[in-house]
């Protein structure tokens, strides 16, 4: 028999519930904030990454799906070799597609949601999948502290749809182009003398992407990263009068934040305000989602130099969340009819298509089950009635209705079914 491949997850229909609740939370307040649902394919060229991300990202340099592409004609007869691969992400997909799309020059500032599979070839564990799911956005066109104000209160609120609590918003700012080399340079002098004590994986950092070094969570590297008191200093004026409004907005709509000098998300793209949004309950894998802004990310893929923020939430980790905070599905509305001998079926099975037309969610038996079975199952299916047709019932002219929630029966007759259970809520 085959099984999944590892890494990846089947979403059973029990789990589905749960899954459509968080899209349609996220649906709602995506649009009370004026966002746009925007759908780019899962797979793209893999040099998009490259670019964007950067060579020495992890995502790039161990994770990306290269998919096995045949040559593309380039129209003068020579084939060229094309490399594609599953998106590891999606801001470097959704900015070609704005680019691609002239959504620049159409609309100007843009303001986009997603929700989708990402893939990264990562070691599973809880929390962590090769096929996992994003719901993000991006907001481009626009360097305004007011924007990354609004983008991370988009994230609070998202949070406080889905009933979360007791999360935690970290942000830092890494500043322009220049600051980052600074900050670089600041961390190569205090850190190339300690190289020998940091782990492998930092050794190698330190001559790749230093910064990556500041989220290590290996103990002997943060021993050594807590004695580096850092500041931010390496913040020329501009980024840091963007940081203070953006701390001052936060303040002012009363959201609770920390500043974590320790945060620099591991991509090239970001600059100025980056932030992760942590839970206890997620153990080692602890962030719920992370974001920040990508002011050159835009120009580096061909188009105007312009300011852009975003930010994606990891939806298994939603879910790991919400199950341990207790989060009951609500169940749908369920009638359930049992009919019994040829001519109840019939009818029954009228019946049926008539709920449906008026809108009510109606199942029935279609494996020849007793009574007593019949009536297990609509248990199982956590039906809120049960309808059962019988001879007597068929002589009557009515149906029997059952409340499964109080036991109570009734007979009625088929319109006023129809007319008592179209009207409940
Ligand atoms: P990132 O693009 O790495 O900043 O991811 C944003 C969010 O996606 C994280 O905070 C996680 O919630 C989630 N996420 C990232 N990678 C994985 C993964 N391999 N498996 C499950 N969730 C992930």
């Amino acid at each position: 028999m085959f099984k999944r491949i590892i890494g990846t997850k089947d979403i059973l229909p029990e789990e589905v519930s749960s899954w459509q609740e968080i899209e349609e939370a996220s649906r709602r307040v995506f649009s009370l904030y004026n966002y746009k649902e925007i759908r780019p394919p899962l797979m793209e060229e893999a040099g998009l990454f490259n670019r964007s991300l950067g060579e020495t990202a992890e995502v790039v340099q161990k994770q990306m799906f290269l998919v096995n592409s045949a040559p593309i004609s380039n129209g003068k007869q020579e084939k060229t070799k094309q490399f594609y691969c599953l998106r590891p992400e999606a801001t470097a997909s959704i900015v070609r597609a704005y680019l691609e799309n002239h959504l620049d020059k159409t609309f100007g500032f843009t303001k986009l949601y997603y929700i989708g599979p990402m893939f990264r070839l990562e070691r599973p564990q809880k929390g962590r999948l090769r096929e996992f799911h994003h719901i993000g956005c991006e907001a481009i066109g626009s360097l305004d502290a007011a924007l990354d104000i609004e983008v991370i209160s988009l994230a609070d609120n998202l949070l406080k749809e889905y009933n979360i609590k007791d999360y935690k918003i970290q942000i830092n700012s890494l500043g322009c182009q220049k600051d980052r080399k600074n900050l670089t340079a600041i961390l190569g002098k205090s850190l190339m003398q300690k190289k020998e004590q940091l782990c492998v994986d930092c050794q190698q950092r330190l001559g790749r992407n230093i910064l990556r070094v500041l989220d290590c969570k290996n103990e002997s590297c943060r021993e050594i990263l807590i004695k580096l008191e850092l500041s931010d200093d390496y913040l020329c004026p501009d980024c840091k009068m963007h940081f203070k409004q953006v701390k001052e907005g936060l303040e002012n709509l009363k959201i609770g934040y920390n500043v974590n000098p320790y945060l620099v998300r591991g991509l090239d793209y970001y600059t100025r305000t980056v932030f992760e949004i942590t839970h206890n309950e997620l153990g080692s894998q602890d962030a719920l989602g992370a974001g920040g802004r990508y002011d050159n990310l835009v120009a580096e893929l061909g188009g105007q130099s312009t300011g852009a923020i975003g930010f994606a939430f990891g939806v298994e980790r939603l879910l790991l969340v919400t199950r341990s905070q207790g989060h009951k599905v609500t169940s749908k509305n369920l009638v359930y009819l049992i009919t019994l001998g040829k001519e109840a079926r019939q009818q029954g099975l009228k019946l049926l298509a008539q709920m449906r037309q008026k809108g009510i969610s109606a199942d029935t038996d279609y494996e020849e089950k007793s009574l007593k079975g019949a009536m297990r199952r609509a248990n199982d299916l956590a039906a809120s009635q049960v309808i059962i047709i019988g001879e007597d019932e068929i002589k009557k002219g009515v149906v029997l209705l059952k409340d499964m929630a109080t036991g109570e029966q009734s007979e009625i007759t088929r319109d006023q079914v129809l007319r008592q259970l179209s009207g409940r809520t």
